[in-house]
């Protein structure tokens, strides 16, 4: 534990002036994101309240959004703290991925597996555990956008009929058959090979 001393001669700020500005850096985000992805999207976007507070949370945290070139995909990367998603995918798509990321980059943070303590299958689970809490809750922000008449994908419209019927077991379930559009691999098969590339084999444990 460390103090910073300057933050004890800044003033502190009344409850309405911190609201303000509160409002004021909400606003200049929406213009961001406005600028980055267009103002159709925006307007989608605010359609839906939860993904607006997933966005007010990863502007407060300081991780950044990207439009990245190439096929359509999205990923959180921990070095560079940015969520890049596809430039060319469809808006539905760029929404639902901002807060599937959002998860993985401030909800539930993946951590490297370590050399001699993590066991292959404790990290393959775990690494499940997170992409299942990842889809349950892009599965709020399908239904906030069909409850505003916004179209979603059939592939969404998948998981969230897999979820009201059987809750996030349901999920975890279908997402160990799931082929990962990455590798080809299902994604307990490209979990693993994650451990490996991370943990020499001597000091792998099963
Ligand atoms: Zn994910």
């Amino acid at each position: 534990m460390f103090r910073i001393p300057g933050l004890f001669l800044m003033p502190r700020k009344t409850d309405s002036e911190q609201s303000k500005a509160k409002a004021k850096a909400a606003k200049s985000s929406l213009r961001n994101l406005k600028r980055q992805f267009g103002k159709r999207m925006v307007e989608t976007l605010l359609k839906s309240p939860t993904l607006i507070d997933d966005i007010d949370k990863i502007r407060a945290a300081g991780v950044r959004i990207r439009l990245v070139d190439g096929p359509c995909r999205a990923y959180y990367d921990r070095k560079k703290r940015t969520i890049y998603i596809g430039r060319w995918c469809p808006r539905n798509y760029k929404l639902i991925s901002i807060a599937h990321e959002f998860v993985h980059a401030l909800v539930k943070p993946t951590l490297d597996p370590i050399p001699g303590k993590t066991g292959r299958q404790e990290f393959i689970n775990r690494c499940l555990e997170e992409e299942t809490e990842a889809i349950v809750h892009e599965i709020e922000i399908v239904k906030e956008l069909i409850k505003a008449g916004t179209p979603v994908d059939p592939k969404e419209l998948e998981w969230l009929k897999r979820y009201r019927r059987g809750g996030r077991k349901a999920i975890r379930k279908a997402l160990e058959k799931t082929i990962t559009s990455t590798t080809g691999e299902d994604y307990p098969e490209y979990y693993g090979s994650w451990y490996d590339e991370i943990v020499p084999p001597a000091q792998r444990i099963p």
